[in-house]
């Protein structure tokens, strides 16, 4: 059997020592010792500056919603439902505008069409779809024109810098995800970088019930907080990121030199690193993408038709701009196995499976 995902595995005696040292301190919760710890570490290792840990990925985008204010946003269809979920809980717009062709990620010309057309959202939510930066530029651009917020979805985007700087770095706020099938992860856990240092004043705020620093509610608040499990688990997952992140890079870069000829891959931005979080192929319609399936099932080579379907076909009573290239990609979508524990000669078999049957 060929896994799809296979979750790191932290290394127990490292994890024993961190787990002797939190019943030491008595400290289990409420931003402790190893939950600081692990925030430095992480703002260090990653290139960033205010890095709120969270209690998981969906939670990051409803504290960087509420944190912001937004009340209607335009977003991706091409995501995990997560995306817009944690924006439709809290009751605000949400609207679809379509995805660029090549990328996969939201496309700018299509949210400028949007605004054309008369779109009011005040945030543009856009997601790193399998680690691959989007255009942030355009999107800066747009958002300093149209005085818009950008929220961007980095929940695959671990480790992946355009040229010297963090994708994370982007936008008025981005969030991560440390779920266990992701690159690195605390279990459950996740993480928001925001822009202004004020935001994330008032994020940590809202993490903790709304509570201001022990004075009383300031805002409507939620309990949002990481652990000192979770962030043990991260300080060991950590130790192992630079090798995780070159094996996993190593496999993409297998996988995509033996399918480049025989089936679509999404265009990666050109001044941006692999991260290898997944691999997508993208079949030529939904016969081929059965018979590939069907082939791999046979092999006990896991797969995934992910992303499906396009979002605005499961919130149908949301507005829509037209989205056929989400409806296109998401028809012939598939992704392969792809983990830390995966080896060169598993991605062989796969990429033979693969092409003997396309
Ligand atoms: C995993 C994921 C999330 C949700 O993260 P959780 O930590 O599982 O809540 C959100 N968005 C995207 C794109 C994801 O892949």
């Amino acid at each position: 059997m060929i896994a799809l995902n296979s979750p790191l595995k932290p290394n127990l005696k490292k994890l024993q020592v961190y787990l002797e040292k939190i019943n030491d301190n008595g400290w289990y919760t409420n931003f402790g010792p190893m939950h600081n710890e692990l925030t430095l570490r992480l703002e260090d290792y990653l290139g960033v500056k205010n890095l709120l840990l969270v209690n998981n990925g969906t939670t990051a985008l409803q504290v960087a919603g509420k944190t912001l204010g937004t009340e209607s946003i335009l977003s991706t269809p091409f995501s995990f439902v997560a995306t817009v979920c944690a924006f439709k809980w809290q009751k605000d717009e949400v609207a679809f505008a379509d995805i660029d062709r090549q990328s996969y990620n939201l496309c700018p010309e299509a949210v400028k069409a949007a605004y054309r057309k008369g779109c009011k959202a005040d945030t543009i939510v856009a997601t790193h779809v399998y680690g691959n930066p989007c255009d942030v530029g355009a999107f800066d651009n747009l958002s300093e024109d149209k005085n818009l917020k950008v929220i961007y979805d980095a929940a695959h985007a671990f480790g992946i810098k355009i040229g010297n700087e963090s994708v994370l770095n982007y936008g008025d706020a981005s969030t991560l995800s440390f779920h266990a099938t992701k690159v690195f992860h605390t279990l459950e856990g996740g993480g928001i970088v925001f822009k202004e240092k004020a935001n994330f004043e008032k994020a940590k705020d809202i993490i903790n019930f709304g509570i201001h620093a022990g004075q009383g509610v300031a805002n409507v608040g939620l309990n949002a907080k990481l652990n000192e499990y979770q962030a043990a688990v991260g300080l060991v997952n950590l130790d192992e990121m630079d090798n995780v992140l070159e094996h996993r890079a190593a496999l993409f870069h297998a996988y995509r030199e033996g399918l480049k000829d025989v089936v679509e891959l999404p265009t990666w931005h050109p001044e941006a690193n692999q991260n290898g979080a997944y691999m997508p192929i993208k079949l030529e319609n939904p016969d081929q993408l059965e018979k590939v399936i069907c082939a791999l099932n046979k092999e006990n080579i896991q797969n995934r038709h992910f992303f499906s379907p396009s979002l605005d076909q499961i919130f149908v009573d949301n507005f829509n701009y037209g989205t056929p290239n989400s409806y296109q990609v998401s028809e012939g979508v598939l992704c392969l196995p792809m983990h830390a524990h995966l080896t060169l000669e598993q991605v062989s078999a796969v990429i033979n499976k693969v092409k003997s049957n396309v």
